[in-house]
Protein backbone atom coordinates (compact mmCIF):
# COMPACT_ATOMS: atom_id res chain seq x y z
CA UNK A 1 0.00 0.00 0.00
CA UNK A 2 0.98 3.32 -0.90
CA UNK A 3 0.15 6.72 0.94
CA UNK A 4 1.11 10.14 -0.08
CA UNK A 5 0.04 12.99 2.68
CA UNK A 6 -0.31 16.24 1.41
CA UNK A 7 0.03 19.14 3.47
CA UNK A 8 -2.50 22.01 3.26
CA UNK A 9 -2.54 24.82 5.17
CA UNK A 10 -0.24 23.22 7.03
CA UNK A 11 2.90 24.50 9.79
CA UNK A 12 3.61 21.92 12.15
CA UNK A 13 7.00 19.94 10.51
CA UNK A 14 8.11 18.13 13.63
CA UNK A 15 4.31 16.77 14.07
CA UNK A 16 4.72 15.62 10.02
CA UNK A 17 7.67 14.30 10.26
CA UNK A 18 6.73 12.51 13.41
CA UNK A 19 3.72 11.56 11.64
CA UNK A 20 5.19 9.75 8.67
CA UNK A 21 7.97 8.05 10.62
CA UNK A 22 5.54 6.56 13.47
CA UNK A 23 2.85 5.33 9.69
CA UNK A 24 5.60 4.08 8.05
CA UNK A 25 5.40 0.37 9.20
CA UNK A 26 2.16 0.41 7.43
CA UNK A 27 2.66 1.14 4.06
CA UNK A 28 5.08 0.23 1.83
CA UNK A 29 5.96 4.38 0.94
CA UNK A 30 4.67 7.41 2.22
CA UNK A 31 5.45 10.49 0.28
CA UNK A 32 4.76 13.95 1.23
CA UNK A 33 2.79 15.80 -1.70
CA UNK A 34 1.95 19.20 -2.47
CA UNK A 35 -1.41 19.68 -4.29
CA UNK A 36 -2.79 22.59 -6.21
CA UNK A 37 -5.98 23.40 -4.38
CA UNK A 38 -7.74 26.62 -4.11
CA UNK A 39 -8.74 26.90 -0.22
CA UNK A 40 -10.26 29.99 -0.73
CA UNK A 41 -13.65 28.50 -2.95
CA UNK A 42 -14.15 26.81 0.24
CA UNK A 43 -14.08 29.15 2.68
CA UNK A 44 -17.41 30.40 4.29
CA UNK A 45 -17.45 34.35 5.15
CA UNK A 46 -20.30 33.55 7.70
CA UNK A 47 -18.82 30.46 9.02
CA UNK A 48 -15.36 31.28 8.92
CA UNK A 49 -14.42 28.28 8.41
CA UNK A 50 -13.82 25.86 5.40
CA UNK A 51 -16.34 23.41 3.57
CA UNK A 52 -14.38 19.94 3.59
CA UNK A 53 -16.27 18.45 0.88
CA UNK A 54 -15.63 21.17 -1.10
CA UNK A 55 -11.89 21.07 -1.01
CA UNK A 56 -11.90 17.05 -1.09
CA UNK A 57 -13.80 17.47 -4.34
CA UNK A 58 -11.40 19.63 -5.76
CA UNK A 59 -8.49 17.06 -4.61
CA UNK A 60 -10.42 14.14 -6.30
CA UNK A 61 -11.00 16.17 -9.35
CA UNK A 62 -7.15 17.72 -9.27
CA UNK A 63 -4.96 14.55 -7.86
CA UNK A 64 -7.04 11.57 -8.97
CA UNK A 65 -4.78 8.89 -7.22
CA UNK A 66 -5.12 5.35 -8.24
CA UNK A 67 -2.20 3.56 -6.84
CA UNK A 68 -2.35 5.86 -3.98
CA UNK A 69 -4.25 6.79 -1.02
CA UNK A 70 -3.60 10.53 -0.57
CA UNK A 71 -4.66 12.53 2.37
CA UNK A 72 -5.00 16.12 2.92
CA UNK A 73 -3.74 17.24 6.60
CA UNK A 74 -4.81 20.83 7.12
CA UNK A 75 -4.75 23.04 10.18
CA UNK A 76 -8.10 24.87 8.55
CA UNK A 77 -10.78 24.75 10.31
CA UNK A 78 -13.20 22.25 8.53
CA UNK A 79 -17.01 22.36 8.43
CA UNK A 80 -19.79 20.50 6.32
CA UNK A 81 -23.28 22.22 6.38
CA UNK A 82 -25.14 19.99 8.88
CA UNK A 83 -22.41 20.01 12.00
CA UNK A 84 -20.26 22.84 13.57
CA UNK A 85 -17.19 21.42 12.75
CA UNK A 86 -15.38 18.00 11.83
CA UNK A 87 -12.13 16.34 11.97
CA UNK A 88 -12.15 14.75 9.18
CA UNK A 89 -13.92 12.73 5.53
CA UNK A 90 -13.12 10.80 3.64
CA UNK A 91 -14.22 8.53 0.48
CA UNK A 92 -15.79 5.46 2.03
CA UNK A 93 -13.78 2.72 -0.18
CA UNK A 94 -12.16 5.68 -2.07
CA UNK A 95 -8.27 6.88 -1.87
CA UNK A 96 -8.82 10.61 -0.51
CA UNK A 97 -9.34 11.91 2.59
CA UNK A 98 -8.63 14.94 4.52
CA UNK A 99 -7.61 15.47 8.14
CA UNK A 100 -7.61 18.90 10.08
CA UNK A 101 -5.46 18.94 13.27
CA UNK A 102 -7.01 22.90 13.92
CA UNK A 103 -9.15 21.78 16.57
CA UNK A 104 -6.86 18.67 18.04
CA UNK A 105 -4.23 21.06 19.35
CA UNK A 106 -4.81 21.03 22.95
CA UNK A 107 -4.42 25.24 22.77
CA UNK A 108 -7.96 25.22 21.33
CA UNK A 109 -9.64 24.63 24.09
CA UNK A 110 -7.19 24.94 27.66
CA UNK A 111 -4.28 27.73 25.67
CA UNK A 112 -1.86 24.87 27.62
CA UNK A 113 0.38 23.21 24.46
CA UNK A 114 0.31 19.53 24.39
CA UNK A 115 2.45 18.55 21.75
CA UNK A 116 2.00 14.07 22.74
CA UNK A 117 -1.54 14.91 22.95
CA UNK A 118 -1.54 16.14 19.39
CA UNK A 119 0.17 13.77 18.17
CA UNK A 120 -1.99 10.94 19.49
CA UNK A 121 -4.96 12.55 18.30
CA UNK A 122 -3.87 13.33 14.91
CA UNK A 123 -2.92 9.49 14.74
CA UNK A 124 -6.58 8.32 15.85
CA UNK A 125 -7.80 10.73 13.47
CA UNK A 126 -5.74 9.29 10.34
CA UNK A 127 -6.14 6.01 10.89
CA UNK A 128 -9.98 6.05 11.16
CA UNK A 129 -10.20 8.02 7.77
CA UNK A 130 -7.66 5.33 6.55
CA UNK A 131 -10.36 3.15 7.99
CA UNK A 132 -13.20 4.94 5.76
CA UNK A 133 -10.63 4.07 2.75
CA UNK A 134 -10.42 0.89 3.84
CA UNK A 135 -14.32 0.42 3.68
CA UNK A 136 -14.99 0.54 7.02
CA UNK A 137 -17.47 2.25 9.08
CA UNK A 138 -18.18 3.39 12.48
CA UNK A 139 -17.91 1.39 15.07
CA UNK A 140 -19.93 0.77 18.59
CA UNK A 141 -16.26 -0.66 20.47
CA UNK A 142 -14.85 2.30 22.36
CA UNK A 143 -11.77 0.26 21.99
CA UNK A 144 -11.48 0.96 18.33
CA UNK A 145 -10.21 4.32 16.49
CA UNK A 146 -13.25 3.54 14.29
CA UNK A 147 -15.77 5.17 16.95
CA UNK A 148 -16.98 8.31 15.79
CA UNK A 149 -15.88 11.30 17.46
CA UNK A 150 -17.39 14.99 17.35
CA UNK A 151 -16.02 16.15 20.10
CA UNK A 152 -11.81 16.05 20.95
CA UNK A 153 -12.92 14.27 24.58
CA UNK A 154 -14.18 11.36 22.62
CA UNK A 155 -11.30 11.50 20.74
CA UNK A 156 -9.35 10.74 24.09
CA UNK A 157 -10.96 8.45 24.87
CA UNK A 158 -11.45 5.80 21.92
CA UNK A 159 -9.21 3.03 21.23
CA UNK A 160 -5.83 3.71 19.46
CA UNK A 161 -6.03 0.85 16.37
CA UNK A 162 -8.95 -0.89 14.78
CA UNK A 163 -10.31 -3.20 17.04
CA UNK A 164 -11.00 -7.37 16.32
CA UNK A 165 -14.16 -7.13 14.51
CA UNK A 166 -12.81 -4.36 12.12
CA UNK A 167 -9.22 -6.05 11.50
CA UNK A 168 -11.64 -9.01 10.09
CA UNK A 169 -13.52 -6.73 7.71
CA UNK A 170 -10.52 -5.38 6.87
CA UNK A 171 -8.92 -9.00 5.93
CA UNK A 172 -12.25 -9.17 3.99
CA UNK A 173 -11.57 -6.66 2.07
CA UNK A 174 -8.30 -7.78 1.07
CA UNK A 175 -6.37 -4.50 3.17
CA UNK A 176 -2.90 -5.85 3.85
CA UNK A 177 -3.18 -4.00 7.04
CA UNK A 178 -0.92 -4.93 9.76
CA UNK A 179 -3.01 -6.84 13.10
CA UNK A 180 -0.37 -5.82 15.61
CA UNK A 181 0.73 -2.41 14.81
CA UNK A 182 2.06 -0.49 17.86
CA UNK A 183 2.31 3.42 18.46
ZN1 LIG B 1 -15.81 8.52 10.60
ZN1 LIG C 1 -13.99 -1.57 15.37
Amino acid sequence: MKFNIAPLGFSNDPLLRKLILTLSPLFQDIKVFYPLIDVEMAYSLERRQYNSTKILEQVIRNEPSSDAYMMILTELDLFVPVLTHIFGEAQLKGNHSIVSICRLYEEFYTSESNPELLFERAMKEILHELGHNFGLIHCIDWDCVMHVSNAVEEIDIKGRYYCSFCLNELKENSIPIKEFFKW
